[in-house]
Formats: structure tokens, sequence, C-alpha cells
């Protein structure tokens, strides 16, 4: 089965899950409940800034920011970031403990401690290899930090089930304006 990433590099979804045989969206109450979470939660993360971009410039210079490409993390505990930071997630979590707070609700504040007392990639470290020009070879986050973990998916489904429900309140904004450039990996 295929797997796809919406509006933002990096949490991929079963297309079956999401996508109806002709293409549309599927209903979020047919979703399975981690699909319709991390969906849901994608609505309200079109058009974020990178997090490193923002602890740089912060609100006041917000233009400066370069709009997320990648998630990482958690629904909640999601850490965003451009193609220029991405490499120094990828190196905090392989290198320098982050892969600890896989799946936990404090990914998103250990990456930013990190980043604000001058963690960074050493230069030219590759992290995850982009590349713009083809898309059926577009990397694939999750399976890279799956490679640096022994965590098994059971764990995180029950974490993602205690999650449920934390949301309430926040409706999705409305699928359908969500930029859906879906990228297929193959
Ligand atoms: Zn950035």
């Amino acid at each position: 089965m295929a797997k796809v990433s919406i509006g933002l590099r990096g949490w991929r979804f079963e297309e079956s899950d999401v996508f109806a045989g002709d293409g549309s969206f599927r209903p979020l109450e047919e979703m399975p409940p981690d699909a319709r979470q991390r969906l849901s939660r994608l609505t309200s993360l079109a058009n974020r800034p990178c997090d490193a971009c923002w602890l740089e410039h912060g609100e006041e210079e917000i233009e400066r920011c370069n709009p997320a490409q990648a998630v990482y993390g958690e629904p909640m505990a999601e850490v965003l970031l451009c193609d220029e930071h991405e490499p120094d997630f990828v190196y905090w979590f392989r290198e320098e403990g982050g892969s600890n707070h896989r799946g936990s609700d404090d990914l998103d504040d250990a990456f930013h401690e990190w980043y604000l007392d001058g963690g960074a990639a050493p230069e030219g470290y590759g992290g995850v290899a982009h590349v713009e020009t083809d898309p059926g070879d577009l990397p694939d986050p999750e399976a890279a930090l799956d490679a640096t973990s022994e965590e098994t998916d059971a764990a995180e489904d029950a974490e993602a089930d205690a999650d449920d429900g934390s949301e309430e309140g926040e409706e999705p904004a409305g699928i359908e304006d969500l930029d859906l450039s879906r990228e297929y990996p193959t």
C-alpha cells in the first residue's frame, strides 16, 4: 500500500486511510484515529514558519523565517523545519540524544533548547538527502528516524491513543484549504 505525505514532508499516511477510491478525502470520522489526528493537526500547521528560523528571528521578524517544509514528532509536540534547518534536527535526533524524546510530548522543547544553546549540525552534515527534481526519490524522514530507534510501534500506538481527545475544540479548519501537494514516494 502506498504511503503519502500531505502538505508537509515527514508525516506519512497510508493512502487508503485518508483517500477514497476517487482521490477525494475520506470523511475524518472514517479515518483511523492516528491519521485523523495528524491530518487535523496538519491543517493548523499549514503555512507556519520553521521552528529554528522562528527561534532566530522571532515573531517581530517573522517575514525572515522560511516556511516549514517538514514535520517531525507527534501532533502537538511536533517540530517544523525548513530545508536549511532540517539537517540540524536530524543531527540532534541521531547524534545528540534527540531520539530519547521520540514519541514524547517534549520533543519540540528539547530540540528548541538544544538549538538555542547553539546546537547545529556540523558543516556539510548530510542528514536527509533531498532530491528536488525527482519526487520519486523524496526522502522518508520517518524511516530515517525509525532506523535510529529501537522503540516499538506498539509503544507509539499506545501513546497516540492516550493523546486522543486532547484536541477537543480544535476542529479541523477545513482540509480542502490545505495545499494538497501529495507526494508519492514511488
Ligand atoms: Zn529554518
